[in-house]
């Protein structure tokens, strides 16, 4: 999508601290960390939240689970553990409309969150 904030990053207009890219997804570093490590994985295919979800386009979300693991392993979070978020909509607090998951760690989080 051509105004897309996350879509820019994907065709590299705008930079980002990217960790990990392969055909179908993207990881790179939060610009405002919440946590020591805060690293986003978004697919590369323009998908506005999980409502977009569909049968065509549900492996997306396995291939950001593995992209996840491969980037949590490699940056030690595996030991101490990690929290995903994937936030949708105004309620789900999503302020960039192009999916993303969360990759939270480094500390302790706390529950319930926010
Ligand atoms: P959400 O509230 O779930 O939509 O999260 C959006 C996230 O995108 C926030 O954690 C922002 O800090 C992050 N963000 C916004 N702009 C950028 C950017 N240019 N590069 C990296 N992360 C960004």
């Amino acid at each position: 999508m051509k105004d897309c904030l996350f879509c820019k990053i994907i065709r590299k207009e705008i930079p980002a601290e990217i960790v990990a890219e392969n055909e179908n997804c993207l990881a790179f570093k939060d610009i405002d960390p919440k946590a020591p490590v805060h690293i986003l994985i978004i697919p590369k295919e323009h998908l506005g939240s999980t409502l977009d979800f569909s049968d065509e386009n549900i492996s997306l979300l396995a291939e950001m689970g593995l992209m996840s693991n491969s980037v949590s392993r490699e940056l030690g979070l595996n030991a101490g553990g990690y929290r995903w978020v994937i936030n949708t909509g105004k309620d789900g607090g999503q302020a960039v409309d192009h999916l993303h998951l969360h990759l939270l760690g480094g500390r302790q989080m706390t529950w319930p969150p926010g």
